[in-house]
């Protein structure tokens, strides 16, 4: 195995139908850290997003045509390729994204299982003989590609959220135009580029980057893309879905969260900080399944709230490359602009500042705890995105309940009890698609992602992960006797 040197892995141009391309103009990636230029890549629209599809569409009559085994023979080799890149991999991830570079070493393990899975997966794609109605008649059901998948993906995990559209759509047979995200492409350029290393053929996966909107009403409106399979803001899934409309495309949303942290006063309250120190400050809160909303129990309220500013005061605040930092820079200035606004709304309206400061140092924000905080409060009914633990105390079961499924967002929920019959109470009546008991770290490969409500439908991994990317098939043969 020949290994790509940093530069090469540093892709800065696009890749369409094999060939990296470069556009008209360019755009800059910051580093949010230092705000430094880290690369300039393609500024492109329609035009290439329409070559991008139509090579995606001829490409796919080859790709669609090998055996199970050669496709998982090239994820194989993808996963290898992945594995054998992981640390400037990780490096080009805390360079763009701001992450701490151990959080973009665990994000690109988890890219990678998501290659390994879906080569596994593929291999048993089964079909039905169906029981039929009428001797004169076979029925069967088979399984095929939908075609032409499109992906958007978001800047907070831009190395996973891409491995598990691409690895799925690809293992199944389609080819695919992906988007990623304009603050953080050099991700999604280095996995096409081991992609290519692995044998992934010259049109079967193309990444366009550039201007959203032009790439998305083209990848929305082109009649050749058979499938979007989306993660990001609510907003812009709601606009991509009526995009996709006229043309009746399949699609797959992961979208805005509103994660309850639920603590009872049964909880062992030492996993119940750990479990909210994981869930609510990686990747400094920017993820969609982090707690958004702590909900503690009358009871054992002020002694959580306790050990929890204990537990946040040890968590180091600055560039993601620097060793021993747990939280990095926000993302950007929209993203900063949005916490400060979350905050100061808090502080306005009654909530206590227990731990942090008030105002950010640049894109830095020391982690926040707020004591006191009421439903009403911006924190705790939109997601905030950023390192804000807002706490809000709750009488009983039936009262946390109906607080917690009070919102459209229904992606993830966590709480804490003892209590096993309460557990599984608690986990029925929970309105999202995914429950962390006693937990707050959930995400694998194994099992299946994704959320209900307006965070949309569709699931990524787990058993059923491939089911997205192919279409059913029934075949009825008659004329048997
Ligand atoms: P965030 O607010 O977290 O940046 P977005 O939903 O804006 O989330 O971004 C997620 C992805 O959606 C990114 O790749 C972004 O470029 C893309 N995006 C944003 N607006 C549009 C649009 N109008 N059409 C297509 N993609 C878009």
């Amino acid at each position: 195995m020949t290994l790509l040197t940093d530069d090469d892995l540093r892709e800065t141009r696009c890749l369409i139908n094999g060939e990296w391309i470069t556009g008209p103009a360019t755009f800059d990636v910051l580093n949010p850290a230092t705000g430094q230029r880290v690369a300039s890549v393609p500024l492109l629209g329609a035009s290439h997003t329409r070559s991008a599809i139509d090579a995606a569409h001829k490409a796919g009559t080859n790709w669609k045509a090998l055996t199970a085994h050669e496709r998982s023979g090239i994820l194989k080799c993808w996963h290898t390729l992945i594995l054998a890149h992981a640390e400037p991999l990780a490096r080009l991830l805390t360079e763009e994204m701001g992450k701490p570079l151990a959080e973009a070493r665990a994000e690109v393990m988890y890219g990678a299982s998501y290659v390994e899975w879906f080569a596994e997966a593929c291999r048993r794609v089964y079909g039905e003989v169906i029981p039929s109605h009428d001797p004169r008649k076979q029925l069967s059901a088979v399984r095929q590609p939908v075609g032409v998948v499109a992906a958007i993906t978001p800047w907070n995990f831009p190395n996973a959220m891409l491995a598990r559209k691409l690895a799925p759509a690809l293992a199944a047979g389609c080819t695919v135009v992906a988007k990623p995200a304009e603050q953080t492409p050099l991700s999604a350029l280095a996995l096409a580029k081991l992609a290519c290393a692995a044998g992934v053929p010259a049109g079967v996966l193309n990444i366009v980057t550039g201007d959203p909107a032009a790439i998305g009403s083209e990848l929305t409106s082109n009649p050749l893309v058979r499938k979007l399979t989306f993660t990001g803001s609510t907003a812009v899934g709601k606009l991509l879905l009526r995009q996709c409309a006229d043309t009746v495309k399949r699609v797959s949303m992961e979208l805005g969260g509103n994660a309850p942290f639920i603590v009872f006063d049964d909880a062992d309250l030492d996993e119940a900080v750990e479990g909210a120190i994981i869930s609510k400050f990686r990747n400094a809160g920017q993820t969609c399944v982090c707690a958004n909303r702590l909900f503690v129990q009358e009871g054992i309220y002020d002694a959580f709230s306790a050990r929890l500013v204990e537990a946040v005061r040890h968590l180091r605040v600055g560039d993601g490359m620097q060793e021993g930092v747990s939280i990095g820079p926000l993302i950007d200035d929209r993203a900063r602009r949005k916490v400060e606004r979350h905050v100061q709304d808090a502080l306005a309206h009654g909530a206590v500042l227990l731990q942090g400061a008030r105002e950010p140092d640049g894109f830095f924000f020391a982690p926040i705890v707020l004591g006191d905080v009421t439903p009403s409060l911006l924190v705790a009914s939109a997601e905030t995105f950023g390192p804000v633990a807002p706490l809000l105390r709750f009488r009983d079961e039936a009262d946390v309940l109906a607080q917690a499924n009070a919102s459209e967002a229904g992606l993830a929920a966590y709480f804490f009890t003892r209590d096993i019959a309460r557990a599984h109470r608690v986990a029925a009546a929970l309105e999202v698609g995914m429950v962390g008991i006693n937990t707050g770290a959930i995400s694998t490969e194994v099992a299946p992602f994704g959320g209900i409500k307006e965070s949309g439908y569709g699931r990524e991994g787990g058993p059923n992960g491939l089911d997205d990317y192919l279409d059913v098939k029934y075949l009825c043969l008659g004329g048997l006797n």
